[in-house]
């Protein structure tokens, strides 16, 4: 714990504000820091916390068969989701909400998705893609294809839980191609929003 003394920018007095910050350890998410302004003066209070934990940026990569389709996925909100096979790539947007999930759930948020982008289609190209997907993801989640999964977060606070996951650094080539945008499929044919598959399930 630290205390300092600063002018308070209420009431302009010299030297009396306290500003008193604290880091504490939360286990599961990481380091934060606490902060309490406090006027001596005119009696301002303010309190803050803020996540200071720094990270590396991380990739996993997992194989996914009907045997890990209960993995357990924490998907932040800076994450790049892919299933390269498929062709569906989910991108963060100013939207993007962070959610624990399976490698089940993260595929039924995929397939809400193409149904979404699906019921807005003309044209017969884009619609047979879309049929095409749903049609793939369902084989998924039977067991008669396998897919890679891949989250991409440049912040680091997402995690794929299960043996076969494989956990890598992201190369500073990756980084620099993930977006912060709207989901798009990889042929962009089709344009999904973020928001359909974003909402907790
Ligand atoms: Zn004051």
């Amino acid at each position: 714990m630290s205390k300092m003394f600063a002018d308070c920018p209420i009431c302009n007095a010299h030297q009396s504000m306290e500003v008193t910050t604290k880091t504490e350890i939360i286990p599961y998410f990481g380091e934060i820091m606490e902060s309490t302004l406090l006027c001596s003066e005119c009696g301002y209070k303010h309190a803050d916390t803020i996540c200071i934990d720094q990270k590396e940026p991380v990739k996993y990569t997992l194989l996914v068969g009907k045997d890990n389709l209960n993995a357990r996925v924490v998907k932040s909100q800076s994450t790049t989701i892919t299933i390269p096979e498929i062709g569906l790539k989910v991108e963060p947007g100013p939207q993007s909400q962070g959610y624990v999930s399976n490698v089940e759930g993260v595929l039924k948020r995929f397939e809400k998705a193409v149904k979404t982008a699906l019921s807005w289609a003309e044209e017969d190209h884009v619609k047979q893609n879309a049929v095409q997907i749903l049609e793939d993801i369902e084989r998924v989640k039977n067991g008669q294809k396998k897919v890679t999964l891949v989250l991409e977060d440049p912040f680091g606070h997402s995690i794929v839980m299960d043996d076969a996951a494989v956990r890598s650094e992201l190369t500073v080539e990756e980084i620099k191609n993930l977006k912060t945008g709207f989901a798009t499929f990889e042929n962009e044919e089709l344009e999904i929003n973020e928001d359909d598959e974003s909402k907790p399930s």
